[in-house]
């Protein structure tokens, strides 16, 4: 050791993702690299690292730590203490120690490589194992109970290692060294195939052939996978493809393809290199990818030229493509608008005359979680549904807050979000809340995260919808509770995933949230901080006929548009197919519940205007899925033509009257592409129009509507024209899924100015 390096004692407090991703014999080995002694132990709040030796030595072992941490590591903050001698001889790794649980947990990853390769040699002891992971793999928030996460706070607790596994487990040279789902054939879960009787059919390895057969006999089977079960079939074999769908009740809405790898995938469609980028990390999402010339079945995805597609991801898909050799539909085992199945006996309840035989194993999931689904726009990540892989998903801000603030989301694409000291954290996706299951989920959801991180709230946040089921939740709790307006949450959740917090014009374009007026909102323009907001402009208010009904039934949103327009007779006189859809007294009536105000709300929403304009183009009237219009107008969308219609803006309030009038003109005239092309054009020149007056403050995008990708790119690229700073969420749901972090971030800041 050098003279001139004095001896120091050091405690080195490191957070973030640092639990159940190698980082403790990451730690170990770099502490004898560098000749330290002293120890290391995961605590509730990070991981804690005690060393001695000289300070060139520490000072360099800290950069280690800070640049070099494992793979799945994430390091938001290392604390350094100078303490006391302790005279430490070597180094060790101690056991967990129970403290606060301030920890983030990290999402489930795909199998690794160095995992796959074992699986894959016939030499390796754990040759075919289905189960195969180590620190660098495999599931985590899945399988925890609570945290330490050791293995006996995890759904392994009940199987044994044997001696082999032990051995690894106990190794901090190993790569299997605490590595808590460890297990092989000789003490792992047992992989089984059922009828849906629950007769057993194989055990073990068996299984895995005789389900390649099955599926390729044109089976439906539900497969175990990370956060719940799929529905599989031959991706491949229309007759099978439609029996799901007829089976499952499930007409239009696209289904998932799940791909051996990169090579078959591209065989039969088209990603860009982001895409296939995405496709290949540990998270493995579900991404949007254009279909290329070589098909699967139709009924896929029909009438949409993309395909979710996904890279197999646990050992046990990869083991079943080495026996089925073409792409299989893995969609989510659930009943619709249900949350996902997690146990075998629950899914020959709900779902047993849809599936025909069951893969099971018995590790149970104890917290379930979808697949997660993005796209590519402007070669950035949009995030359509956070699940598997991204969440639970942890963001550090600058604001610390002395309370603990638990957010319950929306209605619809509900999840939750927590905040405590400087985090914010977002639960995965848990779904529509409009079944008792739902809510169910929803409750068991917000248990687990109480119990992960400690937490009992002492502020709840929840939207200001009066009858949301979270909302009514909330108010029942007995705490204080805080309302947040849907669409400034919707601007806020943009900006805590990009820590603004000056003025932004921010544009809310969704479907539907409840106004501060009472009406239904949807296309609002606000002057947002984290704070406060001001609504600057709207569309003007439409009724919806029918109430909730209009959702299902663009073409009485369109009729809506026109009876703002032209009296019931001028109606009549029409040419537009979508008339057609009307049985001959409906419009009578109809005009009739639009002038007495019979249950026909007014809204404002721009997710609605686009439902109306895929009736105007006669591509869908009734019972499409929750953003189809968008999909299906953005198909039609020709990027050469540069048409956009006659608006007007009268103190704020967009009136579309003369747009729908030249729209009326072209479906006349059947000039569908026209239509679409002029309706999205317009919508960007509006924004352009108001952010002529607000040049200098940055831009937020956020709402379902900016799910679509054509008009995503045009409002960027012309927004960014005017030299104006556009901010869009990557990393969260721009959709209703990220309503949550908007509450919590709005307060944290409420709550700050409120106890300071
Ligand atoms: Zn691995
Ligand atoms: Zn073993």
């Amino acid at each position: 050791m050098p003279m001139d390096s004095y001896m120091q004692s050091v405690i080195i407090v490191v957070k973030g993702v640092v639990q159940g991703v190698g980082f403790r014999p990451f730690v170990y080995a770099a502490a004898k690299a560098y000749h330290l002694c002293g120890n290391v132990s995961n605590t509730g709040g990070g991981v804690c690292i005690h060393v001695e030796g000289s300070a060139d030595r520490i000072e360099q072992f800290c950069a280690v730590l800070r640049d070099n941490p494992p793979a799945l590591a994430r390091i938001d903050h290392i604390e350094i203490l100078e303490q006391e001698s302790s005279n430490f001889v070597g180094f060790e790794i101690l056991d967990s120690t129970h403290r606060d649980k301030t920890t983030s947990i990290s999402p489930d990853v795909a199998v690794c490589e160095e995992c796959l390769a074992e699986m894959n040699n016939p030499h390796n002891r754990r040759c075919g194992y289905y189960l195969i992971n180590c620190t660098q793999c495999g599931p985590r928030y899945s399988i925890i109970e609570t945290l330490p996460y050791d293995s006996s706070a995890t759904s392994m607790k009940i199987f044994k290692m044997c001696p082999a596994c032990q051995g690894e487990y106990d190794n901090p040279m190993n790569r299997r060294y605490h590595a808590q789902p460890i297990s092989c054939h000789a003490c792992g879960p047992i992989l089984a195939l059922m009828d849906k009787e629950a007769n057993l059919i194989a055990q073990g390895n068996e299984v895995i052939s005789k389900a390649a057969e099955l599926l390729k006999n044109g089976s439906i089977l539900a497969i175990k996978g990370i956060g719940g079960f799929h529905l599989m079939c031959d991706a491949s074999n229309e007759s099978a493809v439609t029996t799901l769908r007829m089976r499952k009740k499930r007409p239009k809405k696209p289904l998932a393809v799940m791909f051996s790898d990169m090579d078959q995938l591209c065989t039969y469609l088209l990603p860009n290199e982001q895409e296939s980028r995405l496709l290949t990390t540990k998270e493995r999402p579900i991404v949007l990818v254009k279909k290329g010339s070589r098909s699967l079945a139709s009924s896929i995805a029909p009438d949409i030229d993309t395909i979710g597609a996904m890279i197999a991801y646990t050992p046990l898909h990869h083991l079943l493509f080495s026996h089925f050799p073409s792409p299989l539909i893995a969609t989510s085992a659930n009943r619709s608008n249900e949350p996902i199945i997690r146990n075998a006996q629950e899914l020959r309840e709900r779902l047993g005359n849809v599936v025909d035989f069951v893969v099971d194993f018995d590790r149970d999931i104890v917290n379930a979680v979808d697949d997660s689904i993005v796209q590519v726009i402007q070669n950035r990540r949009a995030t359509l549904r956070m699940g598997r892989g991204y969440s639970p998903f942890s963001l550090v801000h600058t604001v610390s807050t002395p309370l603990k603030i638990l957010a319950v989301g929306g209605q619809q694409k509900n999840s939750i979000g927590l905040a405590f000291e400087d985090k914010l954290i977002l639960s995965p996706h848990i779904g529509d809340l409009d079944t008792i299951e739902a809510m169910e989920y929803f409750q068991r959801s917000v248990e687990t995260f109480k119990r992960f991180y400690d937490f009992q709230p002492d502020v709840i946040v929840c939207d200001k919808h009066p009858t949301y089921a979270t909302a009514q939740w909330a108010k029942n709790q007995g705490k204080r509770v805080i309302e947040v307006q849907h669409h400034y949450a919707h601007a806020l959740a943009c900006m805590a995933e990009f820590g603004l917090k000056e003025k932004v014009l921010a544009f809310c374009f969704d479907g539907t949230g409840y106004g501060d007026d009472g009406t239904i909102w949807g296309g609002e323009i606000f002057i947002v901080d984290p704070y406060d907001y001001h609504r600057i402009g709207h569309i003007k208010p439409f009724r919806l006929l029918g109430g909730e009904k209009a959702i299902k039934e663009p073409k009485r949103l369109a009729l809506a548009l026109l009876f703002e327009v032209y009296t019931l007779s001028e109606v009549g006189g029409l040419k537009l197919p979508f008339l057609d859809h009307f049985k001959s007294d409906e419009l009578a009536l109809y005009h009739k519940a639009w002038e007495k105000e019979i249950n026909a709300p007014l809204c404002s929403s721009i997710g609605r205007v686009f439902d109306a304009m895929a009736s105007f183009c006669d591509i869908l009237h009734e019972n499409g899925y929750e953003g189809e219009a968008g999909r299906r107008l953005e198909e039609l969308y020709d990027p050469v033509l540069d048409e956009a219609f006659a608006y007007t803006i009268e103190n704020g309030v967009i009136d579309l009257s003369t747009m729908v009038q030249r729209i009326v003109c072209l479906g006349q005239k059947k000039e569908y592409i026209r239509i679409a092309t002029g309706f999205i054009n317009t919508l960007t020149a509006i924004m352009g129009e108001f952010a002529e007056s607000y040049l200098d403050m940055p831009i937020v995008l956020c709402g379902g509507v900016f799910q679509n990708k054509i008009l995503l790119t045009l409002c960027v690229t012309r927004l960014e024209e005017k030299g104006c700073k556009v901010y869009s969420q990557e990393q969260t749901p721009i959709n209703d899924g990220g309503i949550a972090l908007g509450q919590l971030y709005h307060a944290v800041h409420r709550v700050k100015t409120y106890s300071s």
